[in-house]
């Protein structure tokens, strides 16, 4: 018998973390970080509940945070095992990590500097910059569509998700008498209709099957109509001679934006437009995007040759990457005509929230969501139509109009979900994570209109199947 705990990532959509035990054998899938807060409450608030010196091994979905963020405390905690992941999640990874440290070492060392002054106990960080390295160290990559024998006998696949560069499906045998045990884990499912990769692979079969359902209640419109309303917004900014604020995932979303933007460029749509792609991190993501372009979905391969562009940069002549933080600020004398293109996806930090600083309260800015906003996020915030917000121990009215673009998102919807599920061979029990509990619920109920048997993952329930 195997059993399955999910510790994160269960009833919610951030801090996926999976535990399966199969005999002696202790796997994890993911171990990612919440959103939401500032880094140092947040890496105070999570704790394992498990020892992580008693895992074997983790498999690794993708390199987004909340997926991976946590990998260098669990190596800090004792971890020694092998992480497998695809290549091209090891080369994000090592780029996502970093960051993430960079900003929580930069905020403690804020921190202490306050309390130094005032006589307080010094904040001592839950990791450092070595055991990031030992995470990139530990990583196995595996290519994809090939069975590999891992630890206690269980042998795993990962098949390309389609959801960022790099992401698996992973399908995972475990040893039952003469036979095998087949457990799945979707990680995050890409958006059949989303551009630059491949759309979901499925699993040969699957007895159980771990699906996210980010987006389990509801259908995306169809790409076509989000790029119309994408150009309709572009020709409004461009009357009103304001700007566009893009707050966009790093890793994923920001290259597929390009591709969009470069798309409407060759158009002619976008002259007279100055873009920036204003984000450290996002500038070298997209070097590791261009170095993979053999990766990239056949169509999106052809319109690039077409244009003989041979990186998304080259696609969109004219984008200025703005990396150090002067060039950052210079942008902000800018009005007429700018698209910027900055982290994080869901405004909990980064440069996005000085331009929201400059630009929030005028009526001629327009901020384009084009990615989930989980709660408690300043992204949620706005989405939901808040009059204000506060940055920077200071209040902003919001006169800038808000638009989310649900068919840029990265994930399968709800239709997109059921297919997919349906679609496994093996009739497998369904067991749905990632997801607020509205969208976990409905995802429940259609399955099992679909005559699949499907529940929702209780955070911390121990599953034996
Ligand atoms: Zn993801």
């Amino acid at each position: 018998v195997a059993e399955v705990v999910s510790h994160g990532g269960a009833g919610e959509v951030t801090g996926s973390c999976h535990l399966v035990s199969h005999g002696n054998t202790r796997l994890l899938l993911d171990c990612g970080m919440h959103q939401g807060g500032d880094a140092i409450s947040r890496m105070r608030q999570e704790k394992f509940a498990f020892r992580p010196a008693s895992i074997d091994a983790v498999v690794l979905s993708h390199a987004h945070l909340d997926h991976s963020g946590l990998l260098p405390r669990l190596v800090r905690e004792g971890f020694r095992g092998v992480i497998y992941c695809t290549e091209a999640t090891r080369n994000l990874l090592a780029i996502m990590l970093e960051d993430a440290a960079n900003i929580y070492f930069r905020d403690i060392e804020s921190l202490n500097k306050r309390r130094k002054r005032s006589g307080r106990r010094l904040e001592k960080p839950r990791y450092d910059m070595d055991d990031v390295l030992k995470v990139l160290r530990q990583c196995r990559p595996l290519a994809y569509d090939a069975w590999n024998e891992i630890v206690g006998g269980m042998r795993v696949r990962l098949r390309d998700a389609g959801h960022i560069l790099g992401s698996a499906v992973v399908e995972l045998r475990l040893r039952e008498g003469d036979g095998e045990k087949a457990l799945v884990y979707s990680g995050d499912l890409g958006n059949r209709e989303s551009l630059l990769l491949p759309e979901p692979a499925l699993p040969e079969r699957a007895d159980v099957l771990l699906m996210e359902s980010t987006y389990g209640n509801r259908d995306h419109r169809p790409l076509a109509d989000t790029l119309v309303e994408l150009e309709e917004i572009i020709d409004k900014a461009a009357r009103e001679g304001g700007s566009i604020l893009m707050p966009a995932f790093a890793v994923g979303r920001t290259q597929e934006l390009l591709f969009h933007l470069g798309v409407l460029h060759h158009q002619g749509r976008l002259d007279g437009w100055q873009i920036f792609l204003d984000s450290p991190m996002a500038i070298e993501v997209t070097r590791v995007y261009d170095a993979w372009l053999d990766a990239f979905d056949d169509q999106e391969q052809a319109i690039l040759n077409h244009y003989g562009a041979r990186s998304l940069e080259a696609f969109l002549p004219g984008l200025k990457l703005t990396a150090s933080a002067e060039q950052s600020m210079q942008i902000n004398r800018l009005d007429n005509r700018v698209i910027i293109i900055a982290g994080s996806g869901m405004c909990t930090g980064g440069r996005i929230r000085h331009h929201f600083k400059h630009r929030i309260w005028r009526e001629n800015t327009h901020v384009v969501f084009a990615g989930f906003q989980a709660r408690g996020t300043l992204g949620r915030r706005l989405v939901d139509g808040e009059p204000y917000i506060r940055m920077f121990g200071e209040r902003f009215v919001v006169r800038a109009r808000i638009h989310t673009l649900g068919g840029f998102s990265a994930h399968a919807a709800r239709s997109e979900l059921r297919q997919w599920a349906a679609a496994v061979p093996g009739e497998p029990l369904v067991r749905l994570v990632h997801g607020e509990p509205e969208a976990l619920e409905t995802m429940r109920d259609c399955l099992e209109a679909d005559g699949l048997r499907a529940e929702v993952a209780i955070p911390g329930e121990v599953r034996v199947f």
